[in-house]
């Protein structure tokens, strides 16, 4: 734990500044067409208990059967994150009444997880990154939902998501700030999608994450920390730490103390309100479940799951800076997503691979911003865009043509060297022409060539007037030279 390390910002209090400190318990949703103990769909969506089987409905005598593949997908997860895989570990039943769990308890994993301690690289939006501790990830099954808004009288309950595995990745009480919490949730969601474990679909609830925060005078020992259940957006994350925290110095500083608790919050009103103490927390009389043997595994077993694991984000990164000499921050903007760093690749091939990052994460990626479109429905594909910027190291089009071709590529879908070509834009180099251009401005602008004299800065204009003449095609450079040659003498040069 970087317990002593200082920093994140403080918080100011009227006493004083106050540090934050925070543990997030995600839950992710494992990819996976059936449940964790039947062989019910685990789709999203679809008609109400229409995805129901018999051990899902809690039927007397009903027998779970593990599902190895939501097995293996934990292992993936734990070795994405760093962490130690636990060669032998336990189901247990924790006992509760939920009116859409209809076992009656829920199976999960308690003393003896499946996965133990990692770590997980945050990288911070200031370029530095940190690492958070995991503590460990144990795989459990989901509950149903009760629907209170069908019937004025009546609760519906839909069982299509119980049973379905979930895991729980629990954290170090590492992050010290909301942009913290928001990044390592934003790194984990980036880990379990590389990995193929979780969509990490926060809209859909695939994963959603319990916050616990607490506050402390810098360096001081651990403060008491409050549950914040349930917060499905990064930016709920944030929003219900900074309300807390805030809420949490107030307490304190009016002369209170805070009493563990469980919290929701609120996110229309931004704030979060207690929903149980500790004293009334559960008594779970969690046990070993008896239908279920301990999962044990051996090496061989975790060999192969390590041999299927993707080059993961920081690895992408890392040699994204390497090889392509791309800066750390324009690597992590290409890693977050894996498709992104493909189309990067893809269109880097052969190509000066910092305007390639340059042209991915401006104008493409604000075209598909505009337009709500993933990379995957780009219109440009990587090849064109590839290609477009090799017509630029060329010299066939100019930087300047180049955003034109861009555009007009992202409405047509058309290759680049088609486009230019057909609208003749290539780009004037030649010097008759070019010098030509120069001197027909000059002739035509004898008062501004007089004040260029004075004012040297002129030559800008000088520069636009050739440009538009030329329809922006003159090679920039070419320009320059022209005017200099011909107007140099005024310029004291
Ligand atoms: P519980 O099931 O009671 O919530 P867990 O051990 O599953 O307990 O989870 C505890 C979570 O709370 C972890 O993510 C941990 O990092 C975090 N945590 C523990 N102590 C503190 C604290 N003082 N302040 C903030 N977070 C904390
Ligand atoms: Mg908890």
């Amino acid at each position: 734990m970087s317990e002593s390390k200082m920093r994140g910002k403080l918080i100011e209090g009227v006493t004083g500044s106050w540090e934050v400190v925070i543990g997030l318990e995600v839950h992710a949703q494992v990819l996976s067409n059936a449940k964790l103990f039947s062989g019910a769909s685990a789709a999203y969506g679809g008609a109400p208990n229409s995805h129901v089987s018999l051990v899902d409905a809690g039927m007397p005598g009903m027998l779970p059967v593990i599902n190895e593949y939501c097995v293996e997908q934990a292992v993936r997860t734990g070795l994405g994150l760093n962490a130690q895989i636990n060669k032998v570990s336990v189901f247990d039943r924790k006992n509760y009444f939920y009116p859409d769990l209809p076992q009656g308890y829920q199976i999960s994993q308690f003393k003896q997880p499946i996965v133990g301690e990692g770590v997980v690289v945050v990288d911070l939006p200031g370029g530095e990154s940190v690492e958070v501790g995991i503590e460990r990830l144990h795989l459990e099954q989901d509950a149903g939902k009760s629907l209170h808004d069908q019937d004025p009288n009546a609760t519906f309950v839909d069982l299509n998501r119980s049973g379905v595995a979930l895991m729980e990745i629990v954290s170090r009480p590492d992050m010290r700030s909301s942009e913290e919490a928001a990044a390592y949730l934003k790194k984990l969601r980036a880990i379990v999608r590389y990995l193929g474990t979780c969509d990490g679909n926060m809209d859909e609830g695939s994963m959603r994450a319990d916050v616990n925060v607490s506050v402390r005078r810098p360096g001081a020992a651990l403060g008491t920390r409050c549950e914040i259940k349930n917060v499905n957006s990064m930016r709920f994350v944030a929003q219900a730490i900074e309300y807390e925290a805030r809420r949490q110095i107030d307490v304190l500083e009016g002369g209170g103390s805070i009493h563990q608790e469980t919290r929701l919050f609120d996110n229309k009103a931004g704030v979060t309100r207690p929903m149980r103490s500790k004293e009334e927390a559960h008594d779970y009389r969690y046990f070993p479940d008896p239908d279920l043997l301990p999962l044990e595994f051996d090496d061989a077993f975790i060999a192969r799951i390590k041999a299927t694991l993707p080059e993961l984000p920081d690895a992408k990164k890392a040699r994204f800076v390497s090889e392509y000499g791309l800066s750390p921050y324009d690597a992590g903007v290409l890693v977050a997503e894996r498709e992104i760093a493909a189309y990067f690749e893809a269109a880097a091939k052969g190509r000066d691979a910092k305007a390639v990052a340059n042209w991915v994460t401006g104008d493409l990626f604000a075209a598909l911003n505009r337009d709500g479109k993933p990379i995957g429905e780009s219109p440009v594909s990587a090849d064109a865009l590839g290609e477009m910027v090799g017509l630029i190291g060329d010299g066939t089009i100019s930087g300047r043509i180049a955003k034109d071709v861009f555009v007009i590529m992202y409405e047509t879908g058309e290759r680049p060297a088609k486009i230019v070509e057909e609208r003749g834009l290539r780009q004037v180099t030649d010097t008759g022409a070019i010098s030509a251009a120069v001197d027909e401005v000059i002739a035509s602008n004898p008062a501004k060539v007089e004040e260029l004299a004075k004012k040297p800065k002129l030559i800008g204009w000088f520069v636009g007037e050739v440009m538009k003449k030329t329809q922006g095609k003159a090679n920039p450079q070419a320009v320059n030279e022209a005017l200099k040659a011909k107007l140099g003498h005024l310029l004291g040069e």
